[in-house]
């Protein structure tokens, strides 16, 4: 049996067209972009049309994009590029990032950095929370676009326009970082309309290859993290992998072209996996319902198995036949990590400990997210009754 695969927020499959153009590209570029010889010269040129192609596709321009091994690298970047500060100030963070930048945390404090966490009550930032943290000496505040957990769509303008607004009263920058991963192909992600400084994407969330992604700078204000060959404009040294970031670009462009029939379907997804789900009293959502007033993105449901631990309802689901996640799939090393998040968004500890993950993607249907659902409710019953009885 193949399972069923809900869990396209850890990541998603290759689409045919980037495999294609993943080979076709590996095939035709030999040369390293360095190179000065014919085929190096040519991997430079298509490199550079690449970049040209992506800077199109998110709304910025070719010298503000740079490729990097994915966004925990691109994260990385951003975060080690503070750590050049003569003067440590304070980092504004929102409780509910990713581990790739909660977890700068220590290394921020070591060096004297002040580290404020700003909670989430529902899932999200609420930017007057990071008004009032802001200080004459911050250095930095991440919000991330859309929570990998809950889906749920974080007001990065309203946060932006609080920091501007206080920048404007001290003179000193502010730079705001926004972990965009979950954003791309979920909703329309424009970096130029988002006063943000600098931004993350992987491409395996959009189907395009793993171990590739981008990191979005408005100014040229950061520092490498690796040092050597000087690519990537001097932040990311190392050879570039052509061939992914083809592949990427081209998931890239098959995900926004068909955007607007993809949102509405995986919208109807959504609403039959949350009506079918309404009829069992033992499952609650944990993510803001489709039809509430938060913004989030429809592909991605957390919910609330009423008793049974996460790692056991998750087993039970695989045995049927299903792959889901318990919280993220990386919390699913950590299991407390996923917990954490869930308490900065003021969801109880029973709560936190029965959630269940589900994302899905385009190509999933009605009839595959019914009979999940269906099955949800139907061994959450039956584990209910069993422990009862014991
Ligand atoms: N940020 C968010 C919000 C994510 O969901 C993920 C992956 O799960 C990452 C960063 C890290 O991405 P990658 O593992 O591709 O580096």
């Amino acid at each position: 049996m193949i399972p069923q695969y809900f869990d396209w927020a850890a990541t998603s499959p290759m689409s045919d067209r980037s495999l294609d153009i993943y080979v076709e590209t590996a095939k035709t570029y030999r040369g390293n972009p360095s190179s000065l010889h014919k085929e190096g010269k040519d991997a430079a040129r298509f490199l550079q049309q690449e970049r040209d192609k992506t800077a199109r596709l998110l709304g910025a321009s070719p010298r503000q994009i740079v490729y990097t091994g994915g966004a925990t690298e691109s994260n990385a970047i951003v975060c080690n590029s503070l750590l050049w500060r003569r003067t440590p100030g304070r980092i504004i963070i929102s409780a509910i990032e990713h581990d790739s930048i909660l977890q700068y945390r220590h290394l921020f404090e070591s060096k004297g950095f002040d580290v404020v966490f700003v909670p989430a009550p529902g899932g999200y930032v609420n930017p007057a929370d990071i008004a009032g943290k802001l200080t004459g000496n911050t250095n930095m505040v991440c919000v991330m676009l859309v929570n990998n957990v809950l889906g749920t769509v974080q007001d990065i303008n309203g946060i932006a326009y609080a920091i501007r607004t206080f920048q404007s009263t001290t003179g000193r920058p502010i730079h705001f970082h926004c972990d965009a991963v979950q954003g791309i192909g979920k909703m329309q992600v424009d970096v130029s309309s988002l006063d943000i400084d600098s931004a993350s994407f992987s491409a395996h969330k959009f189907q395009g290859p793993r171990g590739t992604g981008i990191l979005y700078q408005r100014g040229e204000t950061l520092q490498p993290l690796s040092r050597g060959g000087g690519q990537e404009l001097g932040l990311r040294a190392g050879t570039e992998h052509v061939a992914a970031i083809a592949a990427m670009n081209a998931a890239l462009e098959e995900t926004l072209s068909n955007l607007d029939d993809r949102l509405a379907h995986a919208n109807v997804l959504r609403r039959v996996f949350e009506q079918e789900l309404a009829r069992f009293a033992t499952i609650s959502l944990i993510s803001p319902p489709a039809d509430g007033m938060g913004e989030m993105v429809p592909n991605i449901c957390t919910i609330a198995v009423e008793g049974i631990p996460s790692e056991v309802f998750t087993r039970i689901l695989f045995e049927k036949g299903f792959c889901v996640s318990s919280g993220s799939a990386c919390s699913n090393n950590t299991p407390k990590k996923g917990a954490t998040l869930l308490a900065a968004c003021q969801v109880s500890p029973d709560k936190a400990s029965s959630a269940i993950r589900i994302s899905f993607g385009y190509d999933t249907t009605e009839d595959e997210i019914r009979m999940l659902a269906q099955t949800i409710g139907k061994e959450s019953q039956t584990m209910g009754r069993l422990t009862r009885r014991r």
